[in-house]
């Protein structure tokens, strides 16, 4: 089995091991998960949902702060409505 070199997403460390698989309805295989073993975080390799990516999050707090609508960076950013209500909820 080949070995990839898993960087930890918080603290760029390579000390990673396979930490079981994120199951959810949409995806019964399951994503793979990595805890870091420095700094204790579990992670995945690739996000499904959008929302959750730290990038989405700057770019709807803003498109709030130029003045769009909820809706409008909702469809922009292809995430839900409730996804950008609860971000700029959680950035106030
Ligand atoms: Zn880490």
């Amino acid at each position: 089995m080949a070995k990839i070199d898993v960087t930890c997403r918080l603290c760029k460390s390579n000390n990673t091991v396979k930490a079981g698989r994120h199951r959810i309805k949409s995806n019964p295989e399951g994503v793979q998960k990595y805890k870091c073993q420095d700094c204790g975080k579990y992670f995945q390799l690739e996000y499904k949902a959008k929302g959750r990516l730290p990038e989405t999050k700057e770019k709807i707090i803003d498109m709030c702060n130029n003045g769009s609508g909820i809706r409008d960076t909702a469809r922009v950013l292809k995430v839900s409505t409730k996804t950008v209500i609860n971000t700029i909820k959680k950035s106030l």
